[in-house]
C-alpha cells in the first residue's frame, strides 16, 4: 500500500526521518498519518486494498480519501466492505474519490451529486480566489458543508475557495 507516509512506518509506532519532515513541512497531519495506519492495517487481512495508492486523506465532517487512479473501487470494496469497516471505526461517513487529472474534475467529483454551474478566478487582496458556482437549489443535496469545501481544497490544492449559491 502507498500512502503519505512510507510502508515501514506505517508499521512502526516513530516515524523515519523522511516522513517525520513531512510531518514537519506540514505535508501531512498526525491525523492522516492515524487513518492511513488503521487502513494498513485492514489490508493485512484484506488482500485486495494491499495494492491501493492512498494519496490523500482529510477528515473533514466526512472523511475523504483520495486514492491514485483505479484504485477507488478496490477501497470501497465489494458491496461496501471495506468502506464500511472505515466508516465504523472513524464513526463518519466516507467518500472516497480518485485522484482527478485536474481541479475543475476534482471540484466536480468531491460536490457530486450537486453540479458545479461554473468556477471563476478572482483576485481579492492579491490574492487568488476559486469561486465555484453552485446551483441554489442544490445546496440542500451538498454533503460536505460549504465552509469544509474551502478547507478541502485548500488542503488539497493550495488554493483559496468560495462556494456561491445561484439562483
Ligand atoms: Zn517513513
Amino acid at each position: 500500500m502507498r500512502t503519505v507516509i512510507c510502508e515501514v512506518c506505517l508499521k512502526s509506532k516513530i516515524l523515519c526521518n523522511a516522513c517525520q519532515d513531512k510531518l514537519n513541512k506540514g505535508m501531512t497531519t498526525e491525523d492522516e498519518i492515524k487513518i492511513a495506519k488503521h487502513i494498513y492495517k485492514l489490508s493485512e487481512k484484506m488482500r485486495s486494498i494491499r495494492d491501493v495508492e492512498i494519496v490523500k486523506i482529510i477528515n473533514s465532517n466526512i472523511l475523504i480519501i483520495v486514492t491514485g487512479r483505479g484504485d477507488a473501487p478496490k477501497l470501497v470494496g465489494k458491496s461496501g466492505s471495506v468502506v464500511k469497516k472505515i466508516a465504523k471505526k472513524f464513526k463518519k461517513p466516507i467518500r472516497i474519490l480518485e485522484q482527478a487529472s485536474s481541479f475543475k474534475d476534482f471540484v466536480e467529483e468531491l460536490i457530486f451529486p450537486t453540479s458545479v454551474n461554473g468556477i471563476n478566478t478572482l483576485y481579492r487582496d492579491n490574492e487568488e480566489i476559486l469561486r465555484i458556482r453552485v446551483p441554489a437549489v442544490q445546496k440542500n443535496h451538498l454533503l460536505i458543508k460549504p465552509e469544509n469545501f474551502s478547507e478541502i481544497i485548500s488542503n488539497f490544492y493550495n488554493k483559496k475557495v468560495e462556494l456561491v449559491f445561484e439562483i
